[in-house]
C-alpha cells in the first residue's frame, strides 16, 4: 500500500505553483484555492513526488496524461464554477481535474472511457472527503441523459467537434468548456446555451490535450 504524505515541502512547492498560476493570469480565488488545498502528488506515480509541482502535464496510465495546473485552472476559472452546480466532466484520467471541481462544491459526474482508468477509482484515496463526486465508465459522445441536465459541462480530451449531445444535456443559461480541434492544437471554446437550444461562442486561448475517441475501450 503507497503512503500519502503531504509534507511541508509539498505544500510550499504548491504554494509556488499558486504563485505561479497567478501571473500566468488565473485570478479566481476559488479555482486558486481548490489548487492550493488538493495535493497534486497524490494523483501522480510517487516516481514523480519531486516534480508534481511543476507547471506541466504528466503520464498517467493508459497512455493518457494528467492535465498541465494551468490548463486545469484555464478550464475550471471559464466554468464559474458555483457551490452546488451540477457538473458533467468528460475524460476521469487521474480524478485531478474531478477533485478540483468537488473542492469547489460542485456534483461532479465524470465519464472515462479506459476501463483501466475507471476501475482506478476505486482506490481513489479521497472517496470519503468527496462523496460528491460520481464515476461512469462510457462513451464521453453520449453524456449521461439519465442525469441530465447539467449547469455546466467540461470536456478534458481534444473534441473533433462539439457533440450534439452534450449541447442537449446543458441547461439553459448553462456553459461548456471544451477543447475543439484546430490543426495542431485545441481551441479552448465556452459556449453558452440559449432557451431556443442553440449556443453562443466565446472563443479563447490554443491548448494541446491528448484525443477524445469514440467507444468504450474495455482492455
Ligand atoms: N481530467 C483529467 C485529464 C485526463 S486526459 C485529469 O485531470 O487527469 C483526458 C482523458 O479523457 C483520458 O483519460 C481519456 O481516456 C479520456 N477520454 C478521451 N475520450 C473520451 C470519451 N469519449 N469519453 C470519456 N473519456 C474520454
Amino acid at each position: 500500500m503507497r503512503k500519502y504524505e503531504d509534507t511541508y515541502q509539498h505544500k510550499g512547492l504548491r504554494k509556488k505553483l499558486v504563485d505561479l498560476l497567478k501571473e500566468k493570469g488565473i485570478t479566481d480565488e476559488k479555482v486558486l484555492d481548490a489548487i492550493n488545498n488538493i495535493p497534486r502528488h497524490y494523483f501522480l506515480d510517487s516516481a514523480f513526488d519531486k516534480i508534481a509541482y511543476e507547471d506541466r502535464a504528466f503520464p498517467i496510465a493508459a497512455d493518457q496524461t494528467i492535465s498541465q495546473p494551468y490548463t486545469v485552472a484555464y478550464q475550471t476559472q471559464l466554468l464559474q464554477v458555483r457551490k452546488n452546480d451540477k457538473v458533467l466532466e468528460i475524460g476521469t484520467g487521474s480524478v485531478y481535474q474531478s477533485t478540483v471541481l468537488a473542492e469547489m462544491g460542485a456534483w461532479v459526474y465524470t465519464i472515462e472511457r479506459q476501463k483501466k482508468l475507471y476501475d482506478l477509482q476505486k482506490e481513489y484515496f479521497f472517496r470519503s472527503r468527496y462523496p460528491n463526486i460520481k464515476f461512469f465508465f462510457g462513451d464521453g459522445f453520449e453524456g449521461l441523459p439519465t442525469f441530465a441536465p447539467f449547469d455546466k459541462i467540461i470536456i478534458t480530451a481534444a473534441a473533433p467537434f462539439i457533440p450534439p449531445k452534450l449541447v442537449q444535456q446543458l441547461k439553459t443559461g448553462g456553459l461548456m468548456v471544451i477543447p475543439v480541434d484546430e490543426g495542431e492544437n485545441q481551441r479552448m471554446l465556452r459556449l453558452t446555451k440559449q432557451a431556443d437550444g442553440t449556443v453562443t461562442e466565446e472563443a479563447f486561448e490554443e491548448f494541446s490535450f491528448v484525443p477524445m475517441l469514440t467507444g468504450k475501450n474495455r482492455n
